[in-house]
C-alpha cells in the first residue's frame, strides 16, 4: 500500500492518495487557501489534476471548503466523486451563486463547476463503499462546515483513519470520541489534521458558550450584524438561538443566498434538531430594502464582505435611530484582519463600517486536547501523518506517549513537502 499526501505542511490544499495494487482512491483535492491576491496554485489547471488523478478509481471529499474541495472541476468526468448529501447541496447552491457574476470567464468557469458538482455521488455516514479492493467508512465530524466526516480507509489488511477537518468541542462533537471507540479502535495509520498546533494561545469556547456570549452583546446592542462564514452551520444557529433568546422578538435578516443555505440546513439537521432549524429569516438585500421603522425591537443580519453589502449598509446603517449604536460581530479566525501575511482587505474593509467591532470566534479544528485524544484511541500501530499544519509545528509535541511520537512522520521537503510512504 502507498499513501502520497501533497501538501502536507501547509494548511489548506489538502490532497491524498491511497493506492493498493489494485486500486486507488484520493481523499480530498483542494486548492490553496487564498491568502493573497497573488498566491497561486500550481495544480489549479486540468493538466495538474489530470496528472494526480491519474488511474484514480475515485476522489471522495471530507467536507465543503475549498482548501478540500477546490479543484473538483478539473477532474475528468469518468473518474466518480463523492461527497455527503447535503454538502453537495450547499456546493452546488454556492456555485449558482458564482455563475451570477458578470465576468464571461468566470461564468464559463463557474457553470462548469456547477455541471461537475451537480454529477457528484453521495455518500452516507457508517456505509461503506467499495472501490477495487479498498473499502471506506464515513464517519459523521462536527467542523466549521456542515456534514463533514472523517474516513476508515481498509485495504490489503491494513486500516487507515483520514481525520479530515475536525474538532471536539462543537454541537454536533458528542459523537466523536466514542465512534472512533466503538467503530474504529486501532488503526495502523492515522492521517490526522493539526491546524490548532500553531494555534495554541486561541481561546476556545464551546460552540454554546459562544451563543451565550452573543445573546450578552445582543441585550446591549438592538441591531446586531454578524460577519461569519454562509456556511458554517452551527455558527449560523449560535447565532440565531441568541436572536431567537431576544424578548421582544427580533427579525432574522439575510440576503436571497444565505436564506437558501440556511434553508438547506432547516430541513436537513433541523429535522434531527431544533437547534439547527433556523425558521423564519427574512430578505435583506439591495433590490427589497428594509423598512426600519418596523424593525423597532431590534435584528440580527447575516453579512459578508462584498461590495453588495457595503451598499447594502451604507444605506441600513445612516437608516438606524440616533443614540442605537450597531454592532459587528466578526466570527471568524482572527488573522484575516491581524495578521499581515493572511489578512484580507476585503474584511477590514467591511470593518471600517462600524465604530464597534466585536470579534467573537471559536476554532472549526481540534484543540491538542482532542488531537491527543484521537491518536491515543487509534494508537496506530505503524505511522501518524500530520497534515493540514502549519510547517514550523512539531506534532510529537502535543503529550502522546513516547511510543507515538517515534511514529509521527513528517514531510520530507526535498519532495516539495509531500509525504510518499509505502507499508508492506
Ligand atoms: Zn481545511
Ligand atoms: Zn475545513
Amino acid at each position: 500500500m502507498q499513501i502520497t499526501i501533497h501538501r502536507a505542511t501547509q494548511v489548506g490544499g489538502q490532497i491524498t492518495r491511497i493506492s493498493t495494487a489494485q486500486a486507488s482512491i484520493i481523499v480530498d483535492l483542494g486548492h490553496n487557501l487564498p491568502n493573497r491576491a497573488e498566491d497561486k496554485d500550481a495544480y489549479d489547471n486540468d493538466r495538474a489534476i489530470a496528472e494526480i488523478t491519474k488511474d484514480c478509481s475515485a476522489i471522495l471529499y471530507t467536507h465543503y471548503h475549498g482548501d478540500h474541495i477546490g479543484l473538483f472541476h478539473h477532474v475528468s468526468d469518468n473518474i466518480p466523486q463523492y461527497i455527503g448529501e447535503v454538502a453537495k447541496q450547499v456546493v452546488c447552491r454556492k456555485y449558482k451563486q458564482l455563475c451570477f457574476l458578470r465576468d464571461p470567464s468566470l461564468q464559463q468557469k463557474y457553470g462548469r463547476a456547477l455541471t461537475v458538482a451537480s454529477a457528484m455521488h453521495t455518500f452516507h455516514e457508517n456505509q461503506t463503499l467499495r472501490f477495487g479492493d479498498i473499502i471506506v467508512t464515513p464517519y459523521f465530524v462536527s467542523h466549521s462546515a456542515y456534514d463533514a466526516y472523517m474516513f476508515l480507509i481498509e485495504a490489503e489488511g491494513k486500516r487507515i483513519l483520514h481525520t479530515g477537518d475536525f474538532r471536539g468541542h462543537g454541537y454536533l462533537s458528542k459523537g466523536l470520541l466514542p465512534t472512533i471507540q466503538k467503530y474504529i479502535g486501532q488503526v495502523d495509520v492515522l492521517i490526522i489534521e493539526g491546524t490548532m498546533l500553531a494555534r495554541k494561545d486561541e481561546t476556545i469556547l464551546t460552540e454554546r458558550a459562544l451563543s451565550q456570549k452573543a445573546a450578552e452583546l445582543m441585550k446591549e446592542h438592538k441591531y446586531v450584524f454578524v460577519h461569519c462564514s454562509s456556511t458554517d452551520m452551527e455558527r449560523l444557529a449560535s447565532f440565531k438561538n441568541a436572536t431567537r433568546s431576544m424578548s421582544p422578538r427580533r427579525s432574522l435578516l439575510a440576503d436571497g443566498y444565505q436564506r437558501d443555505i440556511l434553508a438547506i440546513f432547516s430541513v436537513t439537521a433541523g429535522k434531527k434538531s431544533a437547534c439547527f432549524d433556523f425558521g423564519r429569516v427574512d430578505i435583506c438585500a439591495k433590490d427589497s430594502p428594509l423598512d426600519i421603522g418596523t424593525e423597532n425591537n431590534g435584528f440580527t443580519m447575516f453579512v459578508r464582505a462584498s461590495d453588495t453589502f457595503y451598499t447594502l449598509l451604507d444605506q441600513i446603517l445612516p437608516q438606524l435611530p440616533t443614540g442605537e449604536t450597531p454592532l459587528l460581530i466578526y466570527s471568524m479566525w482572527e488573522g484575516y484582519i491581524d495578521r499581515e501575511d493572511t489578512r484580507n482587505d476585503e474584511y477590514v474593509k467591511l470593518q471600517e463600517r462600524f465604530t464597534d467591532v466585536v470579534q467573537l470566534h471559536t476554532s472549526g479544528h481540534a484543540t491538542i486536547d482532542t488531537l491527543r485524544h484521537v491518536c491515543g484511541l487509534t494508537n496506530p500501530r505503524l505511522a501518524i501523518l500530520p497534515i493540514h499544519r502549519d510547517k514550523e509545528t512539531d506534532f510529537s509535541s502535543i503529550g502522546i506517549p513516547v511510543q507515538l511520537q517515534e511514529k509521527v512522520v513528517t514531510a520530507d521537503c526535498r519532495l516539495n513537502d509531500t509525504i510518499d510512504i509505502k507499508f508492506l
